[in-house]
């Protein structure tokens, strides 16, 4: 689960990790306010509006209706107000967004922390992430800060500093150091720096999450180190641990879809293509995908029934797939382990008639037990379903029907 910036920077505040403050907004009066608010706080007089959706490169992207950048600076409090209106409520298209882009509900107005003093602000990247391959947590950090990072890794490998964390362990003072130091840091700022990674691990620790990305992480010109962006990525498994964190999901920056999917327990990831599946595992759903590719169609949907599928699930993953325009076949594969084929094959017809009006063709392969009376149940029903036995006719059958 991703939440937004403001949200996030608010987490890891609660950690000990410094962070350029800011408070969040809703409308331009609001921003206004904040801004007088913040001003307060900090005694900061140039203030960053930021676009809070969930997706990155908003400092270069831009609001398709104003021509607004996704992050800008106000130096003056009494911009404050109209800079914030022509983001919000507004669609930002960022590299990360495609073209149909994000809509803005709420702008975080922030200290400005670049501010001129006895060096230059420098911006840092720091991720913390699972590394599967060697089953521990990873730093990554870099003196490429503010960029994107994918970049750097593709040219510049050898900028990329990596440090393994074994979680039983933790981290290891040594470690902190050891990734300050070979960013350059000295004095001060290197001081900061270690305790600004010790607070860091301890909040992703401390929050379950999957993944962390601080870009940039900003050495201010008086040698502060600080958040000034903050994505952060909870493990969903999770969730049932950090009741205070689920409370920040905003179902608004969610494919509608796949909300709807999720409240009926059915696992779906909308994808680009015209075949929509229904199956039940999700090794055979990666099969099933894979036949559709070697028929000539593209999935246009992940969608794992699981193992007790019945008539209700049927006819919520129908709905779903069916909501999706793209679609112009439903292939359903199921294997009858657990539930049977027929009860299958019945939960499709009840599903069928119970939508009503449905103009594409339908697949369904049943095999396992009671597999002929499945598909003796689906030949009968009379309704545009063709049922299928081996992977083979299935395939043949999509074709077909493209
Ligand atoms: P992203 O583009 O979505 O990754 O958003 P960021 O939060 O990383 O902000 C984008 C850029 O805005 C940063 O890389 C900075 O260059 C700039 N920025 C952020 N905060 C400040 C600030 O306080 N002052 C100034 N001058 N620039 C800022
Ligand atoms: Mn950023």
């Amino acid at each position: 689960m991703n939440i937004h910036e403001y949200q996030a920077k608010e987490v890891l505040k609660g950690y000990g990790v410094r962070i350029q403050e800011g408070i969040v907004a809703s409308s331009p009066e609001e921003a206004h306010e904040a801004a007088v608010k913040l001003n307060a706080q900090t005694g900061t007089s140039w203030f960053v509006i930021k676009a809070q959706i969930h997706a990155g490169g908003r400092g270069k992207g831009e609001v398709k209706e104003t021509g607004s950048r996704g992050v800008v600076l106000a130096k003056k409090l009494e911009d404050v107000k109209e800079k914030s209106a022509a983001i919000l409520g507004g669609t930002l298209v960022t590299i990360q967004t495609g073209a149909e882009g994000k809509k803005v509900n709420k702008v975080l107005i922030a200290e400005d922390v670049y501010y001129p003093g006895a060096s230059e602000p420098k911006e840092y990247y720091m991720s913390i992430l699972l590394d599967r391959a060697t089953g521990s947590n990873v730093i990554m950090a870099s003196t490429e800060g503010g960029m994107d990072i994918e970049e750097v890794a593709e040219h510049h490998p050898e900028k990329i500093i990596k440090e393994w964390i074994d979680p039983k362990v933790g981290l290891q003072g040594f470690q902190a150091r050891k990734v300050a130091f070979k960013l350059g840091l000295t004095g001060t700022a290197h001081k900061e720096m270690v305790k600004f990674i010790g607070s860091l691990y301890a909040a992703y620790v401390g929050t379950d999450s999957s993944q962390f990305e601080i870009n940039p992480v900003l050495k201010t010109s008086d040698d502060k180190i600080l958040a000034v962006d903050a994505k952060v990525n909870v493990d969903d498994n999770a969730l049932y641990r950090q009741p205070k964190l689920a409370e920040l999901r905003d179902l608004a920056e969610e494919d509608p879809l796949e909300v709807e999917a999720g409240e009926s327990g059915l696992n779906y990831v909308k994808l680009d293509g015209n075949v929509g599946c229904m199956v039940n595992g999700a090794g055979l759903a990666m099969a099933t995908m894979d036949m559709i590719k070697l028929s000539g169609g593209e999935p246009a949907n992940f969608l794992d029934v699981g193992g007790g599928a019945n008539a209700t699930t049927v006819e919520a993953g129908f709905r779903i797939i069916l909501k999706d325009p793209n679609v112009k076949a439903i292939l359903i594969n199921v294997f009858g382990g657990i539930v049977r084929c027929d009860r299958i094959a019945n939960g499709v017809v009840e599903a069928y008639k119970s939508i009503g009006d449905i103009r594409v063709p339908i697949i369904v392969r049943l095999q396992g037990t009671n597999a002929a009376e499945g598909a003796k149940i689906i030949d009968d029903s009379g309704l545009k379903v063709f049922s299928a036995i081996t992977l083979k006719e299935a395939a043949e059958r999509v074709k077909a029907a493209l």
